[in-house]
C-alpha cells in the first residue's frame, strides 16, 4: 500500500492571540509538512462564537507570515477542502451528528442547564467523578416527543461504550490506553447547530485528508473521544502525535508571568524571526542534543517526529534573548541598520529629526552589534548619538583616583590636542589621546573614562575612538565644550 501524502494541519481558535505554545505547534507541523513535501493547512476553528476575538485570526495569520511559515491551504489560500473556517461547514457536522443518531451511536438530550447544574452540584457533592449521568440516553419515544412538544431545546449527546479501553499508538509516546468508563457522553452538537471541538475536529480532519495529527499534550485526553467518533462515522483515524507540553523556568505551567505572551509582541520588542523559529523549534525536539543555533533550512531539512521528546521543554527568555542576539551579529550592516530602522524612528527622543540619515544609522550599527540582544534596544543603546544635547551630571566626568582640577585639565588639553586641523579617524584619535594620557600623568583608562562622559554622557558606552569618529569632530569638540563648562560650574575641592 502507498503510505498517504503527508498533510498537516495547525487549527487555532481564534479566543486570543497566538502564544508561544500554540505557535510551537504550528512550526512543528510547518517543519513537518516542508520536511515531508507534504501540506500545511490552516483551519479556523471559530464554533465558539461567544469566545471569538475580534481581530485574532488576523493575529493568527500575520505571527505564520512573520514567522515564514506560509501555508498551501487555508484563509486567503482557497484549496481542495475548504472553506477553512469552521463556522462555514455547520452542515458537515450536522449531517455527521444525524448519521450517529440514525446509527443509534448518539442521542438527544433535553436536560435544562439547571438540571445539569444540579447533577453536577451533587456529583461534587459524593465526590464522584464528573460527567453526564446519561439520563435522555434511554429516553422512550414518548418521552422524547413529549420534551419535543414542550418546545424544549436539545443538544446531541454521544454514547459512550460503558466499559472496555480504547487505545491508541501515539507517534511520541508509544501506545496510549484511556478507560471508557473515564469517557461520559460528551455533546457533539450543541443546541444553537454548533458543533463541539470533538465532532468538528474530526469530521474535518477527515474530510481534509489530514494523514498526522499533531498537537499539545493537553489534547490526549480528547484522542479518544475522536477515535471513537471515528469508528462510529465509519472513519479511518490520522496518526497522533502529542506534542511535550512547555513549562516556564520554575516547571510551572507557562504563562504569561514567563513571557508567553502574543507572539506578535516578540516581533514588537525586535526579536528576529530566524532567531524565533530557532527558538521554538527547540522546545520539544532537538537535531543532536547538542546543537542550539539552527537555520530554518536546516531545521526543514532534519525535522522529524522522532525526535520529538516525551518529557515537557522548559521555555527560557534568557537563551531566547541569548539566542537573538546571535542572530543579530549575523546581519550584514545593511541588513541590521534597515530592521533597526523602525526601531530607532519610533523610539528615539522625539526632538531627533526624522526621517532619520540611513547612512549614518549605517555607521551607528557596528558599535552596537555586538551588544543589542533585541532591535528594540538599539534605540537605548545608541540614542547619544542622535540627540543634539546629552545631558548628565558633570561629577561623572571625574574619574577614579581623579579630582575636579584635574579632570578640568584633562579635557582642556585634549580639547587642544583634537581643535588642530586633522583625520578623526579611530586610529589617529588613538594615537593623540593614548601619549596624551601619559603627558598628563593619567592612565589611559581615566583620560578616556573622562572623555567618554563627555562625548556620550555615559560612563559605559561602545568602544570611544570608533563612538567619536562616529559622532565626528564637530560634535565631539562641541561636547567637550560643554563639559568644560558644565565642570567649571562644580566647585572645586
Ligand atoms: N482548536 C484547538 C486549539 O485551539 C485545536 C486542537 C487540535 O489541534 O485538535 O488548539
Amino acid at each position: 500500500m502507498m503510505e498517504a501524502p503527508v498533510r498537516v494541519r495547525y487549527a487555532p481558535s481564534p479566543t486570543g492571540y497566538p502564544h508561544v505554545g500554540n505557535i510551537r505547534t504550528a512550526l512543528f507541523n510547518w517543519l513537518f509538512a516542508r520536511h515531508s513535501n507534504g501540506k500545511f493547512i490552516v483551519r479556523i476553528e471559530d464554533t465558539d462564537t461567544a469566545r471569538t476575538v475580534p481581530g485574532a485570526v488576523e493575529t493568527i495569520l500575520e505571527s505564520l507570515e512573520w514567522l515564514g511559515m506560509d501555508w498551501d491551504e487555508g484563509p486567503d489560500k482557497a484549496g481542495d477542502y475548504g472553506p477553512y473556517f469552521q463556522s462555514r461547514r455547520i452542515e458537515f457536522y450536522r449531517l455527521a451528528a444525524e448519521k450517529l443518531v440514525k446509527k443509534g451511536d448518539a442521542y438527544h438530550c433535553y436536560c435544562s442547564s439547571e438540571r445539569l447544574e444540579e447533577m453536577r452540584a451533587g456529583q461534587v457533592a459524593a465526590k464522584m467523578p464528573p460527567g453526564y449521568d446519561r439520563r435522555c440516553r434511554d429516553l422512550t419515544d414518548e418521552e422524547r416527543q413529549a420534551c419535543i412538544a414542550k418546545g424544549r431545546k436539545s443538544v446531541i449527546r454521544f454514547k459512550g461504550p460503558k466499559g472496555g479501553e480504547t487505545t491508541f499508538s501515539d507517534v511520541i509516546r508509544g501506545e496510549v490506553t484511556f478507560e471508557n468508563r473515564t469517557i461520559d457522553d460528551f455533546v457533539i452538537l450543541k443546541a444553537d447547530g454548533f458543533p463541539t471541538y470533538h465532532l468538528a475536529s474530526v469530521v474535518d480532519d477527515n474530510k481534509m485528508l489530514i494523514s498526522h495529527v499533531l498537537r499539545a499534550e493537553e489534547w490526549i485526553s480528547s484522542t479518544p473521544k475522536h477515535l471513537l467518533l471515528y469508528r462510529s462515522l465509519g472513519l479511518e483515524p490520522p496518526l497522533f502525535a502529542h506534542l511535550p507540553m512547555i513549562l516556564g523556568p520554575d516547571r510551572s505551567k507557562l504563562s504569561k508571568r514567563h513571557g508567553a505572551v502574543s507572539i506578535t509582541q516578540y516581533r514588537d520588542e525586535g526579536y528576529l524571526p530566524q532567531a524565533m523559529v530557532n527558538f521554538l523549534a527547540l522546545l520539544g525536539w532537538s537535531l543532536d542534543d547538542k546543537t542550539d543555533i539552527i537555520d530554518t533550512e536546516t531545521l526543514v531539512k532534519n525535522f522529524s517526529l522522532e525526535r520529538i521528546g516525551k518529557t515537557a521543554a522548559v521555555f527560557n527568555r534568557e537563551k531566547l534573548d541569548w539566542m537573538n542576539g546571535v542572530y543579530i551579529r549575523s546581519l550584514d550592516i545593511e541588513d541590521l541598520s534597515t530592521r533597526a530602522l523602525p526601531f530607532l524612528e519610533k523610539d528615539l527622543p522625539g526632538s531627533v529629526e526624522r526621517p532619520l540619515d540611513f547612512e549614518y544609522v549605517k555607521s551607528v550599527m557596528p558599535l552596537i552589534q555586538e551588544r543589542a540582544r533585541t532591535l528594540g534596544e538599539i534605540p537605548g543603546l545608541t540614542y547619544f548619538f542622535f540627540i543634539s544635547e546629552i545631558d548628565y551630571e558633570p561629577e561623572l566626568l571625574i574619574g577614579k583616583k581623579m579630582n575636579r582640577d584635574i579632570t578640568l585639565q584633562a579635557l582642556k588639553a585634549s580639547l587642544e590636542s583634537l581643535e588642530k586641523p586633522g583625520s578623526f579617524s579611530r586610529d589617529e584619535l588613538e594615537s593623540c589621546l593614548r601619549p596624551l594620557a601619559e603627558k598628563l600623568g593619567l592612565k589611559a583608562g581615566q583620560l578616556f573614562g573622562t572623555l567618554r562622559v563627555a562625548v556620550t554622557g555615559l560612563t559605559v558606552a561602545p568602544p570611544l575612538f570608533e563612538t567619536m569618529a562616529v559622532l565626528g569632530k564637530d560634535k565631539c569638540l562641541e561636547r567637550m565644550r560643554k563639559a568644560v563648562l558644565k565642570l567649571s560650574s562644580v566647585e572645586s575641592e
